[in-house]
């Protein structure tokens, strides 16, 4: 291996070498003390290639030779001029060192900041007042292609086709010295370069222009992105604004802001959005609306887009939308993607609307504050839904009213009954009264047995009024074994007439369900009267309704009305078709408002044909939520 030795190394050891003969000079030559002097040529040396502190060493080990050699040559010698060379001497060694040292820092600092320029993606071009190209980095090798060797002394013009608004830039370099923009050049392999770029006039000493440097940065991806999505914000916006639905933007940040203020209080989202409606309704009130469409400005009754831009419509929600809007943004603030909710909101021009809404965030930024909205107008819907409901209500109390029709007789049997009772004992109560020594202790007797029978019509009558009221359903939870306690007794003068006998089989620990008591027992009675009518021509089986209730997993209540009679002749689903009857003086409405009563509370109905003999047709309802419970054992009549 050959010896080697760096450059630095070299230049110090010179650097020793002079300082060495300098001393040998100074001690032995004739020119007394002045050439210590000449250790300014060692320090200058070593300056060249070393740091700070060899600079300093170097220095300090000239003046301790120079002092070995004045003191060597002048020991005891009076202090005359050879002195005052000594002294001159080492006041150069200590000027020259520390410029020395001072010139190295320059350096240093210049070189690092050379090197910075070669460390960054820039390009960076440093070009003369013919526009050739005196500097070119490692940013402009790799973003043009062309090397360093390549580049410079060619014209820039020439090597990279730039197109820059020339008269622009000519002016501010004038006027400014400087000038930044946006230009285009051709790379080596031809594809053309947008870039971001800085020039900066050069300037001689003298103040004359001597060309410029320019600093350039690739924007070509990101103006291509910038252009994308110009083109699908357009997109969107034509989408947006041509939208045959209400649809608008709003910015949620002030929401947002209240929302989050609340969850770092350590108050749950959830029970503050409960609790507290007046803030939930000042908190989206915070929302302002950024961009609308015509189908928004028409929905909420506004004259044009500036009515509803920067206002609110978020915060216009009536109070039967309170609860719905709070779960909304309960979701929204949970992470829903999108929200479907109801509202009904008071318009600009004072009426209402009411909208099916789908709120999604635009989680542009995190956390997200602008939202989406799009709105369906379902007023008319919900008006016909009203009247349909209504309608359907009037139906069912004219299905009941006639239903009643059908138990006349019975109920007219079983009022008259008591009356006669009432009747007779009051006739006794009079005898007792009028005999000479009136016995008071048989009116009292005859009296208690009016009060009774006076009771008795008087609870057949409450069934009857019960089931002819005519009001709006009202889903309450309701004990089912007690319902049909009741529909029986309206219809068992009807059965014993009829001779059938009807049996209860309801579950131990039934649930409460949830739902309309006059309708429920309406569909009850309806059934028992189709089996009771399917069972009057029959003989050779008894003739008995099984009505059995319990409940299963499925969260229903199951109500089956099972008879032995006749079946259903052809298929069992038609008996719920409107105007489907068998009989002559059917209506066939009966179990077609059944369906609509159950389905309505989210229960169902079926029928089927028993394997042996007669159908039976069972229906389903909903537990309570609240899952009360009522103790009962199997009972059977
Ligand atoms: P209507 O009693 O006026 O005919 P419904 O809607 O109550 O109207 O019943 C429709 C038809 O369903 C009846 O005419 C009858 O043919 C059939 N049906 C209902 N219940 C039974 C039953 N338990 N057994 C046999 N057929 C039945």
């Amino acid at each position: 291996m050959p010896f080697l030795i760096s450059p630095t190394r070299l230049t110090l050891l010179g650097a020793m070498m002079i300082a060495g003969a300098i001393f040998a000079a100074d001690l032995f030559g004739p020119l007394q003390g002045a050439t210590a002097v000449l250790y300014i040529i060692a320090i200058l040396l070593a300056s060249q290639t070393s740091g700070r502190r060899s600079v300093l060493l170097a220095g300090l080990g000239c003046a301790v030779l120079a002092m070995i050699g004045f003191a060597v040559n002048y020991r005891g010698d009076p202090i005359d001029g050879a002195f005052l060379r000594f002294v001159v001497s080492l006041i150069v060694i200590a000027a020259s060192t520390i410029l020395s040292m001072r010139e190295r820092t320059v350096r240093t600092t210049l070189a690092e900041r050379a090197h910075i320029v070669e460390l960054t993606h820039d390009t960076v071009i440093i070009r003369d007042a013919k526009d050739v190209i005196d500097y070119w980095n490692d940013g402009a090798e790799r973003l043009y292609g062309w090397t360093r060797e390549e580049a410079i002394g060619k014209a820039c013009q020439q090597l990279l086709h730039s197109e820059f608004p020339s008269a622009e830039v000519a002016r501010a370099l004038r006027e400014n010295g400087r000038w930044s923009g946006e230009l285009t050049r051709v790379s080596r392999d031809g594809s053309r370069i947008v870039l971001a770029s800085r020039w900066l006039r050069r300037r001689n000493p003298e103040g004359e222009a001597i060309g410029v440097m320019e600093a350039s940065a690739d924007v070509t991806e990101q103006r291509r992105a910038d252009a994308d999505r110009e083109v699908l914000e357009r997109r969107y916006s034509a989408v947006f604004h041509a939208a045959g639905f209400a649809t608008w933007e709003s910015d949620w940040s002030a929401l947002w802001r209240i929302v989050k203020a609340v969850t770092a209080n350590g108050a749950g989202l959830h029970a503050w959005l409960a609790a507290q409606p007046e803030a939930v309704r000042a908190a989206a009130g915070q929302a302002a609306i950024r961009d609308v469409n015509h189908a928004a400005v028409k929905l909420f009754g506004g004259t044009s887009r500036e009515a509803l831009v920067g206002g609110n419509i978020v915060g216009r929600y009536l109070p039967e939308s309170e609860q719905s809007f709070a779960r909304m943004l309960g979701s929204l603030f949970e992470g829903a993607e999108v929200v479907e909710t109801e509202a009904r909101f008071s318009t600009l021009n004072g009426g209402t609307v009411d909208v099916l809404l789908w709120v999604t965030p635009l989680r542009e930024g995190k956390p997200w504050s602008r939202v989406l909205v799009m709105a369906h107008d379902i007023t008319e819907r919900n008006e016909a839904r009203a009247k349909l409901e209504q309608t359907s209500a009037q139906l069912a109390h004219a299905t009941r009213v006639s239903l009643l029709g059908q138990l006349a007789a019975s109920i007219a049997h079983e009022v008259n009954e008591p009356l006669a009772a009432i009747i007779n004992y009051g006739n006794a109560g009079k005898r007792w009264l009028l005999r000479e020594a009136p016995n008071t202790p048989e009116v009292a007797k005859c009296l208690d047995h009016i009060i009774f029978n006076g009771s008795r019509a008087a609870e057949v009558l409450a069934r009857v009024r019960s089931l002819a009221r005519k009001e709006a359903p009202q889903l309450r939870p309701l004990d089912l074994a007690e319902l049909i306690d009741e529909a029986v007794s309206l219809v068992q003068r009807e059965a014993s007439a009829a001779r059938v006998i009807i049996r209860r089989v309801v579950a131990a620990n039934l649930p409460l369900i949830c739902g309309d008591r006059v309708q429920i027992q309406q569909v009850i009675v309806n059934l028992l009267i189709n089996a009771i009518q399917a069972m009057q021509n029959i003989s050779g089986r008894p003739r008995e309704i099984r009505v059995g209730v319990n409940s299963q997993a499925d969260n229903m209540v199951h109500i089956a009305v099972r008879d032995s009679g006749t079946g259903i002749s052809g298929n069992p689903t038609d008996i719920f078709t409107p105007f489907f009857t068998t009989k002559a003086d059917g209506m066939g409405m009966g179990l077609s408002i059944c369906r609509s009563i159950i389905e309505a509370q989210g229960g169902h109905i079926t029928a089927i044909n028993n394997p042996d003999f007669g159908a039976t047709v069972t229906f389903t309802l909903p537990i309570n939520p609240a899952g009360q419970t009522r103790r009962l054992d199997n009972s059977q009549t």
